[in-house]
């Protein structure tokens, strides 16, 4: 064994979503968090300034949280979750459904987003089977949506990178939307961007083309997030709502980042006034501290299917760690925190600084776009010429290499810390940024 803070050999290990040949040759290392910081294996403090992966809302190593998995672990591991029960199960359940927009009150568990997806997109077919609909079958998705990594998620996503390996393999009879994204029209938007409801129209298009009675759901991620920051368009969303509901079908939200506080509320669903049948979690809803999912059902998708069983088991899917203890725990005492220290609130009364300190870098080097909600920031840099994509991923290193983690795809940066951060810590990741921008390529940028 090496010693903790010496580099372990990295050859077994095959990253997800990393170039792992360049990251073994330029290790970064993660050792030991705290708060709004990590430790880097040299030591050096590093302000989160992503939560992790979206996830760590109540920031890191929560005391209440790692006593409650500890609790948990040593006086029931495990407990299998078909055709047996614990109580943390239901109690997480029912904490969770309290959180929910009024009416979406059933709650399955998962053990990640993209479990939550596959199960979301499992619950449409089976409810509108459950109905006499079975030829419900079609899903919608839209363009630059990530829905995870599953076959499910994949096939209504629509970021290209994710898809095209697989192409042969994806689920048949998906459509996609077009994504919101309108740099023209939009660029620099302050929260909700006023053009695009529009694009929610394409809906009505691809219902007519393909009839109303042959789709069961669509999905999308209220504010896309690993696709770099994408806020829907004032009343855009609202327009998906009244579409899927006028043809009967129904309105899947992906929270998996947008829930538990990041826009200032428990959903997006809630901060955006408006209520889908379905919403998938993940991340916030445990802090990341164990692995956990859910998908929160209207109550009557949930009724439909099971009353339309006979008898037996009325829906067949779940997993070996669906309501698992741990997991159980760690949400139980994640809502907790959130509840008590009024994270989701503090996340509101934070965005109005945030989005200045975001948008006091419209003028920074190489910046082509700032936009925001919640506490979320997409800065959008111009791409570097031939080589999309390598401003950002050398702002993400040197910003690492100054004690900031920054999360970038393709050439936007995307801040989301979590929802502790003090003013002071807004205002020097912000800061730190805007320095690195202006070491990129800077003979480039005075030109
Ligand atoms: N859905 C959305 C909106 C996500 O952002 C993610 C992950 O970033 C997922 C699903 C997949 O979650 P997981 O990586 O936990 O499977």
């Amino acid at each position: 064994m090496n010693a903790p803070n010496e580099l372990p050999d990295l050859s077994a290990l095959w990253m997800p979503f990393t170039a792992n040949r360049a990251f073994k040759t330029k290790p970064r290392l993660l050792a030991g968090a705290s708060g709004m910081y990590y430790t880097a294996l040299d030591g050096t403090r590093i302000l989160d300034g992503t939560s992790g992966l979206w996830c760590v809302n109540a920031g890191h190593c929560r005391t209440e949280i790692a006593e409650a998995v500890a609790r948990q672990a040593a006086s029931l591991d495990y407990a299998p979750g078909f055709q047996l029960g614990h109580p943390d199960a239901f109690h997480a359940a029912a904490a969770i459904a309290a959180l929910m927009p009024e009416g979406l009150d059933r709650i399955f568990f998962t053990n990640s987003g993209s479990e939550s997806v596959d199960t979301a997109l499992k619950i449409a077919l089976a409810y509108h089977r459950a109905r006499g609909e079975g030829q419900r079958t079609r899903f919608i998705g839209r363009e630059r949506g990530y829905h995870g990594a599953g076959f499910g998620g994949i096939s209504v996503g629509g970021i290209v990178a994710n898809r095209k390996a697989f192409s042969g393999a994806l689920l048949p009879a998906i459509d996609h939307l077009p994504h919101t994204h309108l740099p023209r029209d939009n660029a620099f938007s302050r929260g909700q961007p006023a053009i695009g409801a529009h694009l929610a129209d394409e809906l009505e298009r691809l219902v007519t083309l393909h009839d109303p009675s042959t789709i069961a759901a669509v999905i999308v991620e209220p504010m896309a997030g690993s696709t770099g920051v994408l806020v829907p368009p004032a009343g855009y969303l609202e327009r998906l709502r009244a579409i899927t509901s006028r043809h009967g079908i129904l309105l899947v939200f992906d929270e998996v980042i947008t829930a538990f506080g990041r826009l200032g509320a428990a959903t997006a669903a809630s901060a955006l006034g408006v209520t889908p049948d379905l919403i998938t979690l993940a991340k916030g809803i445990s802090n990341g501290v164990v692995p956990a999912g859910a998908v929160a059902a209207r109550r009557q998708v949930h009724d439909t299917i099971v009353e339309a069983a006979h008898d037996g088991i009325e829906f067949f899917h779940g997993y070996t760690y669906s309501g698992h203890p741990l997991a159980s725990a760690a949400i139980l005492a994640t809502l907790g925190l959130y509840r008590r220290d009024g994270l989701f609130e503090r996340a509101r009364s934070l965005a109005t600084l945030f989005e200045d300190a975001a948008h006091a870098l419209r003028n920074a080097p190489h910046v082509i776009d700032v936009r925001n909600l919640g506490l979320v920031a997409g800065i959008e840099l111009a791409p570097r010429d031939g080589a999309p994509g390598a401003r950002a991923a050398e702002a993400f290193q040197r910003c690492f290499d100054r004690g900031l983690l920054i999360r970038v795809t393709g050439d936007v940066i995307a801040l989301a810390p979590p929802l502790i951060v003090e003013p002071d810590q807004v205002a020097w990741m912000f800061e730190t940024l805007r320095q690195v921008l202006g070491e990129i390529d800077a003979a480039a940028a005075r030109r």
